[in-house]
Parts: structure tokens; C-alpha cells; sequence
């Protein structure tokens, strides 16, 4: 790759920028997202990577990708993981027929604490340089709130505000949101729906000047830095499993919303990780497993599921596949983006002809879910999340002779406690420490109206709600 590595936009009509830049801003100016101009090759690396601690590993993924002095950079790899519980950071669990890639050791018990406990230290270690303090924003439906509040608490130079639905969440999510108390973090419960919350955001972003006046920055899945710290658990995991079983390639099943994850997956095999198959599920909000099936990319209602992080209809992420789909052709990307968010649906002729083997995809329903979550409780004694049971459940269709299966485990049962009792009658299997401490720590909670002039009040002033004692389990 070059050196210092430059990215582009997916749809062509920026000049490429730095590393620092692209994850500084997220978005890119044209509307399109970032990527490396090339995709490093691993292959010559991939013999001394393999025996390297995660840390260690990360340094060196994120060395290929960024512009960072060594020094500096091997810090924040290593104090990206510190908060993790598991010695090994992500650990791989036989399940089945299947190994378990368990993401889900920080502090909020999902995988994205793995991306955003490093964006917060890198943001820390640009604004460090610069002289602004950077505003991030974000509208959150659970799990990216409180992964994005555990990221940047405490770092230096930036504030987070973070909107989610009143009574929209769940008790554990908002907990854990509300219970942290750094100055720099706040959050607000909006009295309206997710979307509402979105539509928010979106509209602050749109104004310029608001935007430019606070330095407004993202921390969604659109940001570079977040793709790139996902790719490192690819390359851990899969050669932990190379290791255990001596196979030359693996199958990987990853349980899919904003096409983030798998996207990094896809990014790892590019680099040369053998990668025999990407498995990409859903849940019953089917729009990507049409996708790889037909060639037909056609957004539809959102249903709620049981798997509330992967109920989405528009994958944010997927124009960075698309770029690839085009042969590497922002004007066909532009196109296509256009015929999509004109009409809501997009046919890609070629792919029907001519899909990418790399791919297999599937959905797994509510009954589904609940009976794989049941199943591998009552053969293996292990309770799978609902987002890691629809993973299972559709690895399970792809089952091979030829190749083990990863599939990854992307938040810890406890979270989502509901859904474990709809499928065994009782949640005692799925309680954390982490989360039962949650219920002896006092709360901020702040409710304020679905209103544009609210929120900008809020956010130029935003004064503390007063703190109320802890709400202890029900
Ligand atoms: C966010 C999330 C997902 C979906 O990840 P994407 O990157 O949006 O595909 C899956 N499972 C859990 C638990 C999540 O929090």
C-alpha cells in the first residue's frame, strides 16, 4: 500500500485524503464513504501473525491501514482492549457443530465495544493536535449508545451526545447509558421513535453551520476506523480455528444489520485470510440476504425482531461493496445510489448471471431464533444472544464437510434477557455481573421533546439532570 496510505470516496468526486481525515470526518464531502485506495496484502505476513497476542495483532493490522507513528499507535492498540474481561479479548468456543467467535468481552457485552473503545482513543490522540474539541452525535436504538458512551467517556477534547427513544429500549441499554456519569457524556431520552431520533440527527448534520460552529463528528459504522478494528478479530479467530482443527480454509457466518461486520470480513479475505465463505444473516428484515440470493436490492418496512441492532432496511455499509461490485467505478456506484434512493430498489443484472461465489446468505425468523437459542442450551449448555442464534440458524443450512464454521457471537445473552425467557421460561442462564452492577449505581435521566430546537438548546447548554438513586432489578 502507500505510504502514508490515502483513501477514496465510493463515489468518486473528492480527492482522497489522509487516514486522519477520513475517520475524522466519516462521511465523505461528495456523500460517499471511505475506503484504502488498495487493499493491503497479508499473505506474505499472514506466518508471523499467527501466533501474535490480539493487541499485537491489531498493531499490526492497523500499521497497514493508518498513518500513525509506531510508538504511539502500538499504545492504542494495546489500551483499546484493556477494558476486556477475557484474557485472549475474543475467544473461540466449540458449539455444535460450530466455533463461536465470542466478541462480546467489553464493557457493554456487544462487539462494537471492540471498534469504539479504539475510536475513542484515536479521536482523543488527533484532537490532542488540533485546536477545536470535536461534538460527536448520534441517534442510537441501543447497542451503539452505550458501546459509543463506554468509548468516549473520559476522553479528552470531545463531548458525546447521544439520542435515543424514550421507552424504546431496553432496561439494560438504557442503564447502561444513563448510569455513566463523565462529564463529557450526555444523553437524552427523545419522546418519540428511533427513527425521529435519526431524522434528528440527520437534520443537524444537515445544517452547515451548526455543523462547522461544533466541529460535529460520527461514530456509526460509516467510520473508517471502525471497519478497519473489526478486521483484526477475522484474522485472530480464524487462525485460532486454523490451529484447533488444521484447516486450510474456513466458512464464517456473521449475523448482519448495517453490513458493517461482515463488510470487515470481506475486507480480511481481499487481504488474503482464507476465507471459503461468507455467511451473511438476517432476521426478518431480509433486505441483504435478497440481495446475495437474487440480485435484487429492495428495501421494505422494518419489522421489530427479537434482534433489535439488525432491524434495518437500508445497510449503510453496503455502498463499500457495491464500490467493489462496480469493478472499482464510482460513476457506476453513483448510479446505483441514485436508482436506490430515488425508487427504493435496485437490480444488479450481473449479479444474477454472475455472482460471487464468496457468498452464501439466509434469514432466520422469530420461531427460528428462539428454537436454535433453546436447542443449543439444552445439547451444549450455552445460550447464544438472539442476534448470534439467527447466525447459527442460518449457518446451520450451510453446514460443510469441507470447511469449520466461525460464526460470530456479537453480544452476551444478558442483554437481552426477554428473549431468553420467550425461549426457555427463565433468563437465569443469561445474567453478567457487569450488567446485575449496573442496577447498584445511581442515574442521570433526561427526557426531552422530539424537537429540533430542543435538542440545539440542549446541546449549546447542556446542563446535568440531577442524579436519582440506583434502580435495582425488578
Ligand atoms: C450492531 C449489531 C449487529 C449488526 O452489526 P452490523 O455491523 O450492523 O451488521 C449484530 N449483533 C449485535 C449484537 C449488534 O449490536
Amino acid at each position: 500500500m502507500a505510504n502514508p496510505p490515502l483513501y477514496i470516496s465510493t463515489r468518486g468526486r473528492t480527492e482522497p485524503v489522509s487516514f486522519e481525515q477520513a475517520v475524522m470526518s466519516g462521511l465523505a464531502r461528495d456523500g460517499g464513504l471511505f475506503l484504502p485506495a488498495e487493499i493491503p496484502d497479508a499473505r506474505p505476513l499472514m506466518a508471523q501473525w499467527r501466533t501474535r497476542q490480539y493487541a499485537d495483532l491489531a498493531f499490526e493490522i492497523y500499521r497497514l491501514f493508518s498513518d500513525l507513528p509506531p510508538d504511539p499507535l502500538r499504545g492504542l492498540a494495546t489500551q483499546s482492549v484493556a477494558r476486556f474481561t477475557h484474557p485472549e479479548v475474543v475467544s473461540l468456543r466449540p458449539a455444535g457443530p460450530f466455533y463461536l467467535a465470542e466478541l462480546f468481552h467489553g464493557p457493554t457485552l456487544a462487539f462494537k465495544d471492540i471498534a469504539l473503545q479504539f475510536l475513542g482513543l484515536l479521536f482523543e490522540y488527533y484532537l490532542a493536535r488540533r485546536p477545536h474539541r470535536l461534538t460527536v452525535l448520534a441517534a442510537t436504538s441501543g447497542d451503539t449508545g452505550s458501546a459509543a458512551v463506554h468509548g468516549l467517556r473520559g476522553r479528552q477534547g470531545l463531548s458525546l451526545f447521544v439520542l435515543y427513544p424514550h421507552g424504546r429500549i431496553t432496561r439494560v441499554q438504557e442503564l447502561q447509558m444513563i448510569t455513566v456519569l463523565d462529564e463529557n457524556i450526555h444523553c437524552a431520552a427523545v419522546r418519540g421513535t428511533f427513527d425521529d431520533c435519526q431524522a434528528l440527527v440527520k437534520s443537524l448534520f444537515r445544517d452547515l453551520e451548526f455543523r462547522d460552529r461544533h466541529q460535529l463528528g460520527a461514530v456509526n459504522s460509516i467510520n473508517w476506523a471502525r471497519l478497519m478494528a473489526q478486521i483484526v478479530y477475522y484474522f485472530y479467530a480464524v487462525f485460532r480455528l486454523q490451529a484447533q482443527t488444521g484447516a486450510d480454509q474456513v466458512q464464517v457466518a456473521v449475523p448482519t444489520g448495517n453490513f458493517g461486520d461482515i463488510f470487515a470480513g470481506y475486507m480480511a479475505s481481499r487481504m488474503g485470510l482464507p476465507i471459503a465463505r461468507l455467511i451473511l444473516a438476517t432476521n426478518e428484515n431480509a433486505i441483504l440476504a435478497r440481495f446475495f440470493a437474487t440480485g435484487r436490492y429492495e428495501r421494505g418496512p422494518v419489522h421489530a425482531t427479537l434482534s433489535p441492532a439488525m432491524d434495518i432496511q437500508a445497510a449503510s455499509n453496503f455502498e463499500r461493496y457495491l464500490y467493489y461490485l462496480s469493478g472499482e467505478r464510482p460513476d457506476r456506484v453513483r448510479e446505483w445510489m441514485t436508482a436506490f434512493e430515488t425508487t427504493g430498489r435496485l437490480t444488479l443484472e450481473d449479479w444474477i448471471t454472475h455472482p460471487d461465489p464468496l457468498w452464501a446468505a439466509g434469514s432466520a425468523n422469530r420461531a427460528e431464533t428462539l428454537d436454535t437459542m433453546r436447542r443449543l442450551w439444552r445439547t451444549a449448555g450455552i445460550m447464544p444472544d438472539p442476534h448470534t442464534a439467527v447466525g447459527l440458524a442460518v449457518a446451520e443450512r450451510f453446514r460443510s464437510d469441507r470447511w469449520p464454521t466461525l460464526v460470530m457471537a456479537t453480544a452476551h445473552a444478558a442483554k437481552f434477557p426477554e428473549a431468553v425467557r420467550e425461549a426457555i421460561g427463565d433468563d437465569r442462564p443469561a445474567r453478567h455481573p457487569t450488567l446485575e452492577a449496573l442496577h447498584r449505581l445511581p442515574v442521570r435521566r433526561q427526557v426531552i421533546p422530539a424537537d429540533e430546537t430542543a435538542i440545539r438548546q440542549w446541546m449549546e447548554n447542556p446542563v446535568s439532570p440531577p442524579l436519582t438513586p440506583p434502580e435495582p432489578l425488578p
